[in-house]
């Protein structure tokens, strides 16, 4: 790479949640030389991204929010997307880090230049390079395309729910949906009315609870924002009820009350024997995202829906066949099929030591100290890295704790006038293995199969402790931990 790309102290790689947080919090304690490369030309991340009818956050927005920008407007326990995606474009605002942004920069690749220690960064508009770079690329940014033959061959409309074709007008049509986890949950109910046919295709069906998303009136609303206390002991309130849900994940029997409610609540909206044992799950609650919705299982019901369970065999021009080689005959497929989570974005990308990949370095279980940095990989911090996902409550509090240490850790190199920080690899194995050790016999590792467990079967997205535990760890920056150059 010439020596005249524009270095900068600190890279931040996208601007969602993750990302902008660390902006912020960069500028607020003083740090002027950063830049943040952002692939789109808009902040937001998933909430820029995942556009489909009735997408919102499944955390009450109190709690879904920077505890650096709280905010009293929000319309309803839990905000819908473009709610979000406002509060988000707000706080670059507010924040002054729109300067920083260069939208419309892909990152393609990075990698640790050992004798120039820095890191050098191709992106689709030119070289950069970098004393330390922040990937906050995020978990859910990679949609995942469903490997089922013929897809391809289908004439019809095919698009991914993170990838909302608002153009196309679904009235009147036959439409097929693929996947039944939180995104179809929420978007099937809205679209179930205007369509014409709608077959939704469950391998698995999700664990349903109602959920009471109330409006916030203008009253409520009005005292937030002139008793910032009470917003703030409302999002305490929050964050503790769902820490108490938090054990019940970590011991699958103190939960068992809930799957009771959650099959009684199913028996209530759904008469229909047939239906109803299609929509019976046959694995723990809470192994999988819990789907919260009012209106998820009333749709379903509906004449013009029908929930098809025989799997998918392949598809053709205009229809998808089934393992019993029936045929559905659709105008439109939506691919509700999530995201490719536990492939974290640039993992094959990203190159330290040795010009090793993390991806080489990880062989199918991503790992990493603290869920923040990697041994091998000297001045890179994940945001969002390996077991920081959570199954009970907000994940901006575990990105603003990763915010937080990396601070710390960019504090500690500049009062040190050190220039290299490198993750001790005992301190990364003896973390990762109290991470397995903590997993086993969690919901998440015991309930079912899920998306959680990695190509090698361990839990490389969740974090099986509390929320509290998570901060506690990441509270401060401890150099023993680290070669320090
Ligand atoms: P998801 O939860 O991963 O669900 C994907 C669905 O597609 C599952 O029902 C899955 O079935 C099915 N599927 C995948 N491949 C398939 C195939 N080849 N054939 C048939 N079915 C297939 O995806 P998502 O609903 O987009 O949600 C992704 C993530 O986003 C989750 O973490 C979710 O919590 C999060 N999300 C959050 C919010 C929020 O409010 N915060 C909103 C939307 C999404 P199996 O279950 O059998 O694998």
């Amino acid at each position: 790479m010439s020596d005249v790309a524009p270095h900068f102290f600190t890279a931040i790689i996208g601007s969602g949640f993750a990302g902008l947080g660390m902006a912020v919090r960069l500028k607020q304690t003083g740090v002027e030389d950063f830049v943040v490369f952002e692939r789109a030309n808009e902040v937001g991340g998933t909430w820029r991204d995942n556009t489909y009818p009735g997408c919102a956050c499944d955390v009450e927005s109190h709690l879904y929010s920077f505890s650096f920008a709280p905010h009293p407007r929000w319309s309803r326990m839990w905000s819908p997307q473009p709610e979000i995606f406002d509060y988000l474009k707000q706080c670059a605002r507010r924040f002054n880090v729109l300067p920083k942004m260069l939208f419309n920069h892909r990152v393609e690749k990075a990698s640790w230049n050992e004798t120039l220690k820095k890191w050098e960064i191709v992106t689709s508009k030119g070289n950069f390079t970098a004393t330390f770079l922040i990937s906050a690329t995020g978990a859910l940014s990679e949609p995942a395309t469903p490997d089922i033959p013929g897809l391809n061959q289908f004439r019809g409309t095919v698009f991914h729910s993170a990838k909302w074709n608002h153009e196309h007008r679904l009235e009147g049509e036959s439409v097929a949906v693929i996947g039944t986890g939180a995104s179809a949950g929420q978007f099937v109910p809205v679209i179930q009315p205007l369509v014409d046919k709608l077959y939704l295709f469950q391998r698995t069906p999700p664990w349903v609870l109602p959920h009471n998303n109330r409006r916030l009136s203008e009253r409520e609303q009005a005292l937030y924002s002139r008793f910032p206390l009470l917003l703030r002991l409302q999002r305490l309130r929050i964050y503790l009820t769902r820490e108490l849900f938090g054990i019940g994940f970590r011991r699958p029997r103190r939960i068992r009350w809930l799957q009771k409610f959650a099959l009684s609540y199913l028996q209530r909206k759904i008469q229909d024997p047939v239906l109803r044992k299609k929509l019976t799950p046959n694995y723990n609650i809470g192994c999988k995202r819990i789907l919260l919705s009012r209106t998820y299982l009333p749709s379903l019901t509906q004449p013009n829906v029908e929930v098809v369970t025989n799997s998918i065999d392949s598809i053709g021009e205009d229809f998808i066949r089934t393992s019993d080689g029936e045929k559905r005959f659709v105008k439109t497929l939506i691919l509700a099929t999530g995201f490719q989570l536990s492939k974290i974005h640039l993992a094959d990308d990203l190159s330290g030591k040795g010009g090793q990949t993390l991806a080489q370095s990880w062989r199918g279980s991503p790992q990493a100290y603290l869920g923040t940095t990697v041994a091998g990989f000297p001045n890179l911090f994940l945001l969002f890295g390996p077991n920081t996902g959570l199954g009970h409550s907000s994940v901006v509090l575990m990105a603003e704790s990763q915010i937080e240490y990396i601070l710390g850790a960019i504090r500690f190199m500049q009062k040190r006038a050190a220039t290299t920080l490198e993750v001790r690899s005992p301190a990364q194995l003896s973390f990762v293995k109290g991470i397995d050790a903590k997993m086993q016999g969690t919901i998440w590792n015991t309930g079912c199969a899920s998306w959680y467990l990695d190509r090698t079967g361990r839990n490389s997205v969740i974090w099986p402790g509390s929320v509290g535990a998570f901060r506690r760890k990441l509270k401060r920056f401890k150099s023993d931990h680290y070669f320090i150059g």
